[in-house]
């Protein structure tokens, strides 16, 4: 028999839907919340989290994660799904990028979270604690700044079981690509350490990031691929009833390189997102505010085109795109 779940103060027995907010202060007593619904089956099985919006401007993911929500019924479910629909709410409410606007941080950089620090650690803390340790899986939905983004998975290889897992889970989920994590790209100064999906792997709990969502809204192709992997998941792991779809085999990058501005200006992309390109193949053009061209930015690698900018502005040093290197 299943057991009664309980998330902060909701509480769904066997064969229960519920949903509600988990709230939470910080030092300064500044309050702040996100949702959380609750699909308790009926029936024993495996728990699994889907979690969207830590960073507030890749909707594609919300969207799905909020349709998940209304059509799955408890009775079709055995285990429990939990889900919150946008982890960072405050963000999302500020249309601010990537960050949480109490105090300007990457909410996908701080997992495991700290319970004094600040908002986004405590946030962070509250949604590892509360909702990702009381689960055997995690899908982390993710995609869609201000950008294009072709779609791939981010799989942590922490330990091999954690790993083996998660690819079995992106084998159905859809993308044709898969970033076998490392542990930092020093050359970029980007470490994967305070990843939501490091910290649950190094938990035992097998995790992936999807990536697939494009310019700050919701394009409604994007939505229904994660709501198609989402479902493929649940399948697969016997949640609900049914056979995936899909049982794919992503080409796994070894390598991704960060493309970066050379000047600061107005950004014109002539790549696209998904094409192959190769070393020196011009990516993009930056021009000044008078409309002269200031410099052209090329790829300083092969691979596979996974994001390009598509916001004009563009400061000096600035992320472009991002180019997975295929063994
Ligand atoms: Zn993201």
């Amino acid at each position: 028999m299943q057991d009664s779940i309980t998330i902060g103060s909701i509480s769904a027995k066997p064969g229960e839907k519920k949903s509600g907010f988990i709230e939470f202060w910080d030092n300064s007593l500044i309050a702040s919340k996100f949702p959380v619904v609750v699909i308790n089956g009926s029936e024993n099985g495996p728990k699994i989290a889907v979690n969207a919006g830590l960073h507030p401007f890749e909707y594609a993911g919300m969207e799905a994660a909020i349709r998940l929500s209304k059509t799955i019924d408890p009775k079709d479910v055995k285990g429990a799904i939990i889900i919150i629909p946008i982890a960072n709410v405050a963000g999302f409410l500020k249309t601010i990028e990537t960050v949480h606007p109490v105090d300007n941080i990457n909410l996908n950089r701080v997992f495991p979270g700290i319970p004094t620090g600040s908002m986004s650690q405590i946030l962070a803390y509250t949604l590892f604690n509360e909702v990702v340790l009381k689960v055997n899986y995690l899908l982390d939905l993710h995609g869609g700044e201000l950008e294009t983004c072709h779609p791939y998975m981010l799989v942590p290889h922490k330990n091999q079981e954690t790993f083996e897992a998660g690819k079995r889970m992106a084998n159905v989920y859809g993308p044709d690509y898969l970033w076998e994590l490392p542990d930092s790209l020093p050359e970029v100064g980007w470490s994967s350490s305070g990843l939501l999906i490091t910290q649950a792997s190094l938990r035992g709990i097998p995790a992936i990031v999807i990536e697939a969502g494009q310019n700050a809204r919701i394009e409604e192709s994007h939505a229904q691929f994660h709501l198609n992997g989402i479902s493929n998941v649940l399948k697969q792991l016997q949640i609900i009833k049914g056979e995936p779809t899909r049982h794919g085999n992503p080409k796994i990058f070894k390598k991704m390189v960060f493309v970066t501005s050379t000047a600061s200006g107005m950004f014109y992309p002539v790549a696209k997102e998904g094409m192959e390109v190769a070393r020196d193949e011009p990516l993009a053009e930056v021009r000044d505010f008078f409309g002269n061209p200031l410099t052209t930015i090329r790829a300083n690698a092969g691979g596979i085109l996974l994001h390009v900018s598509h916001s004009p502005p563009i400061r000096n040093g600035g992320v472009i795109a991002m180019i997975g290197e295929l063994p």
